[in-house]
């Protein structure tokens, strides 16, 4: 910043606000005008109040040190367009990371939810493996149980079949034990009426009347 007063060429070193409000800076040299007209305008409007501008501020570089400035700005501008096309590669690779990051993420979805298809699968169709062996384990029992009252029916008829062909031939053991019985009584009747025994002629045996 300049000297505002009377086309100054020094570099300000204050600032100074007008009891108006209107502001300017002034080099060492002007501060002592300033302060000349804030005193003749004191009764009137009030005080001219200053600020010190730069009190730290750096002296003039030398040409050195201006070489050597320039030279490590054109570095640190070439390092940093290098750090943007560092940054741009970068940022391609992230996207694409990113990308597949996402495709990764969708396929991973998918196979999970294709592993939870095939877990339901699995549990219906032991369920239904389950129930059909439930199934089959009631059908053999059932049949086993149809088959032994067929036998049952089977043993049953047989056995009276059986005790009625034993009746039979009881029945007619006795009949012919009773015809044993009574041709021995014949034969003793005839015996104890004393008749001739039978005699052999040329025709065969015959009884003598
Ligand atoms: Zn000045």
């Amino acid at each position: 910043m300049q000297c505002t007063l009377d086309s100054c060429p020094k570099p300000a070193e204050y600032t100074f606000v007008w009891p108006w409000g209107a502001d300017g800076a002034c080099c060492q040299g002007h501060v002592v005008v300033v302060q000349q007209k804030a005193r003749a305008l004191r009764g009137h409007f009030g005080q001219v109040s200053f600020a010190r501008l730069n009190p730290d501020r750096p002296k003039e570089l030398s040409r050195d040190e201006r070489v050597e400035l320039h030279t490590a700005r054109l570095v640190a501008e070439s390092e940093r367009d290098d750090a943007r096309k560092r940054s741009g590669e970068l940022f391609e690779v992230n996207t694409r990371l990113a990308n597949e990051v996402r495709t990764h993420k969708v396929r991973s979805e998918q196979l999970h939810g294709q592993t939870l298809e095939l877990l339901q699968r699995v549990d219906a169709l032991t369920r239904e493996r389950d129930e059909a062996l439930t199934l089959a384990g009631k059908r053999r029992e059932d049949v086993e149980h149809d088959l032994m009252q067929q036998v049952e029916v089977l043993v049953s008829e047989r056995t009276s079949e059986l005790e009625g062909r034993l009746r039979l031939c009881d029945d007619g053991r006795l009949a012919a034990l009773r015809e044993v019985e009574a041709a021995n009584r014949a034969l003793a009747d005839y015996r104890s009426r004393d008749t001739p025994a039978p005699t052999v002629g040329p025709d065969g045996p015959h009884v003598v009347e």
